[in-house]
């Protein structure tokens, strides 16, 4: 099956779909936005507009180019609408969800369209398997944010087909973005290597050997351009729960991946980060 790319699908209208979203529209492809929550979606709308303008208040955009990527991208909450070449999928972390979305786009799009996930944590065979015709199932793990930073991870399932991932590697190219291959495998690389970097400063923080601020100091100090409180405020408290959750499982129980009861708690409380106003720092 040739596969050729001209409208993109983003399914999920939160921290990541808005700026995948952007991101495609910007690129020239013809651009669906799709939230289950319309007041998501109008938010995502606003983000997208500020972000454009202030491109071009900086140099980075002409006008005419905020103009065109404007025109690129329409904004719905009918999934019967999202009909595409490609969709990328960026809702909650939860596999079931994910499949059955999934599940349902394939019924509304035809068998050549590729369905691509988001997902930090899930394996990609496994969103797969529920999934009609699971070769065209691939992961397009972009970061956050997905405007700025340039890093994809394509990564192939045991079903995936190759063709597949390699239009996936070069649509990320033509995205600008600098993609790598990976092989499905839980949290894949960067996920995997960074996750003690929560975990761990949860631990320190569970001990009381140094508050949130102090945490975040030093390891700015040491040249990270964020600490890992900030960090999980930037990502989504909750987001980021679930990845820790998911590796946790996927691991066996490794100890060193046990989630944390603080970030539960907050969780719990809706303390999301940025998007909710509050996280581990206030937002308001
Ligand atoms: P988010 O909570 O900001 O947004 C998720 C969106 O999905 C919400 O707007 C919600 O309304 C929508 N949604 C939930 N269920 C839905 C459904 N059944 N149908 C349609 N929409 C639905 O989450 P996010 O941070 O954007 O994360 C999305 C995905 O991207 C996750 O798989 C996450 O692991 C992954 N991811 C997140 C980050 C990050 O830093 N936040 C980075 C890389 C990848």
């Amino acid at each position: 099956m040739d596969y050729s790319i001209k409208t993109i699908g983003v399914v999920g209208a939160g921290t990541m779909g808005q700026g995948i979203a952007q991101v495609c529209a910007q690129a020239g492809f013809s651009t669906i936005l799709y939230d289950i929550n319309p007041a998501v979606l109008s938010q995502a709308r606003q983000v997208i507009e500020q972000s454009w303008q202030r491109a071009v208040e900086k140099g980075k955009l002409t006008p005419e180019q905020k103009n065109e990527a404007g025109k690129q991208i329409v904004f719905t909450s009918d999934l019967q609408q999202v009909k595409a070449d490609l969709i990328m999928e960026a809702i909650i972390e939860k596999l079931e969800v994910k499949q059955n979305l999934l599940t349902e786009l394939a019924t509304i799009n035809q068998p050549s369209t590729i369905l691509a996930s988001n997902t930090s944590s899930l394996p990609i065979t496994s969103i797969a398997a529920k999934v009609p015709f699971p070769e065209r199932v691939v992961g397009m793990h972009f970061f956050n944010p997905a405007p700025i930073m340039p890093l994809v991870e394509v990564v192939s399932g045991l079903n995936t087909n190759t063709k597949v991932a390699d239009t996936i590697y070069e649509i990320a190219k033509q995205l600008g973005k600098s993609p790598v291959r990976v092989q499905d495998s839980p949290g894949f690389i960067v996920n995997r290597v960074a996750r003690p970097f929560y975990t761990e400063s949860l631990k320190v923080l569970e001990e009381n050997v140094a508050d949130i601020p102090t945490i975040d100091a030093l390891m700015r100090a040491t040249g990270f351009k964020m600490g890992p409180f900030e960090l999980m405020d930037l990502i989504g408290v909750d987001v980021n729960f679930a990845v820790t959750n998911a590796l946790y499982e996927a691991f066996y129980h490794d100890p060193k991946l046990r989630p944390s009861r603080i970030q539960k708690q907050k969780v719990d409380a809706g303390y999301h980060g940025r998007k909710s106003g509050k996280g581990f720092y206030d937002y308001f």
